[in-house]
């Protein structure tokens, strides 16, 4: 579903991917991990031209995403992201319907339905009249991976979702992102959550320096990681 090929991104002078090479299969939760600096949000950026990188070939059910209507490549990837972006003067309801309306042409109906059942979804059904002040981190998150759910995207981009929430939030999201995983969902995760990529994830990369340095089924990466960098990494954080 998701073919990624000697990319090459730079910031100036400074070479922040360096010939990254990975695929994703249709259902498959790759999740990423590495040290801060190390690339991740770069890597996520790329795949929905958040930002453009100069080599390299990024491909999305066989498309070079480079050839594709950038509008349409955002439908296809969710992305949600640390900070939940939500609009605070649109309720969570609205919120959610907005993409199906403006960029599906929805109906106004129809994407309130839509937005109802995405809501209902991640268990939110009864705030979908809520606005963002009135709902804690964890919901609002929940509230920002329904809209990116009501575009019917292939592939879901997580860029640290939990990050920003205060501890006893953080397992309602991971929950949902779980939920999602076992419904087919294929989702591209960085997460500093080791309890959340050892049970969900198909496959760990560990990115440094903008290089790929190993990736493999979390069991072994766990267990026995084949790169001293990796174990160092995994050593420092338990
Ligand atoms: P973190 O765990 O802290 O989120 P990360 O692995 O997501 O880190 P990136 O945000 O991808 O790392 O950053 C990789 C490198 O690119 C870092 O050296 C960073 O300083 C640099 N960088 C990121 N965004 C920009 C930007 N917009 N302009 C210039 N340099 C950038
Ligand atoms: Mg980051």
């Amino acid at each position: 579903l998701l073919t990624v090929e000697d990319l090459q991104k730079s910031y100036g002078d400074e070479l922040v991917l360096d010939g990254i090479d990975f695929t994703m299969d249709a259902q498959d939760v790759q999740v990423l991990i590495g040290p801060s600096g190390s690339g991740k949000s770069t890597l996520l950026r790329c795949v929905n031209r958040l930002t453009e990188f100069e080599g390299g070939t990024i491909s999305l059910d066989g498309e070079d995403v480079m050839a594709m209507d950038v509008n349409e490549l955002r439908r296809q990837v969710g992305m949600v992201f640390q900070d939940f972006n939500l609009f605070a003067h649109l309720s969570a309801r609205e919120n959610v319907a907005l993409g199906p309306r403006r960029v599906l042409g929805k109906s106004k109906a129809e994407a309130n339905d839509r937005a109802l059942d995405e809501l209902e979804r991640v268990g939110l059904a009864d705030q979908a009249d809520s606005y963002p002040a009135e709902l804690s981190g964890g919901q609002k998150q929940r509230v920002g991976i329904a809209r990116a759910l009501a575009m019917d995207p292939k592939l879901m981009l997580f860029d640290e979702p939990t990050s920003a929430l205060d501890p006893e939030l953080i397992g309602e999201v991971l929950g949902v992102m779980r939920e999602l995983a076992d419904e087919g969902m294929t989702m591209l995760c960085v997460t500093h959550e080791m309890g959340f990529a050892r049970q969900v994830a198909t496959d760990i990369m560990f990115l440094e320096d903008g290089r790929l340095v190993e990736h493999g089924d979390p069991e072994r990466l766990f267990t026995d990681p084949r790169h001293e960098r990796t174990e160092q990494f995994l050593r420092r954080l338990t």
